[in-house]
């Protein structure tokens, strides 16, 4: 079975960089305790070097939170993989704040996927339904619509490089996980599409992640499910002692 892996998304906290180096440094001694798990944490870009700095000879890992598919050029604002390069591992790719509140397309985080994968990095793929799409009896379409798209192009060689989150996006910052029938049932789902993809020994080389309110309460029955292989985890993951016993419930999974 694959190494589990647990990734923190800071999102746009917090608000200083003295403060994310802060975060870390709370963070380096009980996350580099907590063995047989990848440990991830995804900062704000203009905390990485910092944080990159702070976290230095600890086995956690830098990601981004986005990246342009672009190597480089006229684009205000936005952030090359090349630029990532050296300072990152993993970089997550199509977060459904990216999908929904930014107008990211299947087809531009595909392009994003690739991209990553050409640098050498690990893209963290997230895809996930609205509430109105599960309502709808959709789910299954619109998840494996955006997996079939996330990966279109790679190489099956590659695949088992890709992350791919399970995010529901109801479940996003509410304080309402998936309960453990929906987020198995979801990734069970997923893998089983990526077999029809690939294979089926492809598929299971994939690692899944379900993200969405994990706790640590909640993090050890998520753990515990087949098809969950880690867990991309937002608010939780800036309190240390949180985001610890989460990687700490994902870390007997091995
Ligand atoms: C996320 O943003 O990827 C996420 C899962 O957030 P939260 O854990 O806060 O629901």
């Amino acid at each position: 079975m694959a190494t589990p892996l647990v990734a923190g998304n800071w999102k746009m906290n917090p608000p200083t960089v003295a403060e994310a180096v802060a975060l870390a440094q709370a963070l380096r001694e009980p996350l580099s305790a907590a063995e047989g798990v990848e440990r991830v944490v995804c900062p704000p870009f203009v905390a990485l070097t910092a944080v990159a700095d702070a976290l230095a000879g600890s086995p956690i890992a830098l990601g981004a939170q986005n990246v342009h598919p672009e190597p480089k050029g006229a684009f205000t604002g936005e952030v090359a993989g090349a630029m990532l390069q050296g300072v990152c591992s993993h970089v997550i790719v199509g977060h459904s704040e990216r999908r929904h509140g930014f107008g990211e397309t299947d087809g531009f985080v595909s392009a994003k996927v690739l991209a990553v994968l050409g640098l050498g990095m690990t893209p963290v793929l997230c895809v996930g339904e609205t509430l109105e799409e599960r309502d709808a009896g959709e789910a299954s379409a619109v998840v494996e619509r955006q997996t079939a798209a996330g990966v279109a192009g790679v190489a099956s060689d590659d695949l088992g490089r890709v992350v791919l989150a399970y995010e529901p996006v109801w479940a996003i910052g509410t304080g309402r996980a998936a309960t453990p029938e929906t987020a198995q049932e979801m990734l069970g789902g997923i893998r089983a599409h990526l077999g029809r993809l690939t294979d089926s020994a492809t598929a299971a080389q994939v690692r899944l992640l379900y993200g969405g309110s994990v706790n640590a309460a909640n993090a050890a029955e998520l753990a515990a499910l087949p098809d969950v292989d880690g867990a991309l985890v937002g608010g939780a993951s800036l309190d240390p002692d949180a985001f610890v016993a989460i990687a700490k419930a994902f870390a007997g999974r091995a």
